[in-house]
């Protein structure tokens, strides 16, 4: 399983609608969030996410919208009774601002809580992903990240497999593991009959930024690009001074990464009656695309081999 639910969508000032930013993804089973604005742990809460999965929090930049959540759900978790340690990742400051997050009022953590700064191209190793860091430009230091999930083993070749004389079993097993099997005395070897890794599926979360070139690169070919869409072109001038992003300036980057799935995100208040302007300006250019709203829940399926 991959979803991805958006749990805060709004820009700068939160609106009713919408939250301020934060996406969680659950990688089969495993919860990664992708920044913490206020509100989060009750957002994760109408979405019935859980909160114990938690392993990792990647903030792409400091300013209030992206991590005032963060102290109200490690204090949450505590009381919860969470052990297992907790890990912030983000751009430089990470480390200063975590031990704020954890003195933050007189709660006194039952677990660890680490702040671990990354730079551009670092990547974290997960169990079934890694997560790699994107240079990205805001007003501030700041990241964006790509999840990458692990390839999967190749196709198995049951009739070939047969035909060269294996009987289906423990030896299947063997063969699919990649360890070569013996049969009549002639040796089997794996890719004879498993097939070429099936690449694993890829979500790239932008953070606020203006258009940039790690994200075009790390978005190519990628499942899902997850980016700053604050405002409709109309905007434009106001979206460079801000550095953010407009619709139509993604859709081109969208367009030329190649990306299957465009979700814009972070949407400026003054579109809170009508997200119409930003899905014109981004359909212009790019069909596949959809404007984030709270709560909205996507799941990523493998691609057709
Ligand atoms: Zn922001
Ligand atoms: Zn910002």
């Amino acid at each position: 399983m991959l979803r991805i639910i958006f749990l805060g969508t709004g820009g700068s000032l939160p609106t009713r609608n919408r939250n301020p930013s934060a996406v969680i993804v659950n990688l089969k089973g495993e919860l990664l969030l992708f920044d913490c604005g206020e509100g989060t742990q009750q957002q994760m809460m109408r979405a019935k996410t859980g909160m114990m999965s938690l392993s990792s929090i990647f903030v792409s930049h400091f300013h209030a919208d992206h991590f005032l959540g963060i102290p109200g759900l490690i204090q949450t978790m505590s009381f919860l009774g969470r052990k297992e340690p907790l890990t912030i990742y983000g751009p430089e400051g990470t480390k200063e601002f975590t031990e704020v997050f954890k003195v933050l009022g007189y709660c006194n953590l039952k677990y660890e809580v680490r702040g671990v700064e990354l730079s551009p191209g670092d990547i974290v190793e997960g169990k079934n992903y890694v997560v790699r860091a994107l240079k990205t430009e805001h007003s501030t230091p700041s990241l964006g990240y790509s999840l990458i999930e692990n390839p999967r083993p190749g196709r198995f070749n049951r009739e070939k497999a047969v035909e060269l004389g294996v009987l289906p079993g423990p030896l299947f097993a063997k063969l699919q593991k990649g360890n070569p099997v013996e049969v009549n005395g002639k040796l089997v070897k794996p890719e004879e009959v498993v097939g070429a890794p099936r690449p694993g599926r890829t979500v790239v979360y932008s953070g606020d930024t203006r258009p940039c070139e790690a994200v075009l690169e790390a978005s190519r070919d990628a499942d899902v690009l997850i980016h700053d869409g604050s405002f409709a072109d109309e905007m434009a001038g106001w979206a460079e001074e801000s550095m953010h992003s407009t619709a139509g300036e993604v859709a081109s980057l969208a367009k030329e990464a190649g990306v299957r799935q465009l979700v814009l995100t972070h949407i400026s208040s003054r579109y809170t009656d009508d997200v119409g302007p930003i899905l014109n300006d981004s359909r212009k250019v790019f069909e596949n695309v959809i404007v984030a709203e709270d709560l909205m829940e996507l799941e990523v399926s493998y691609r057709p081999d």
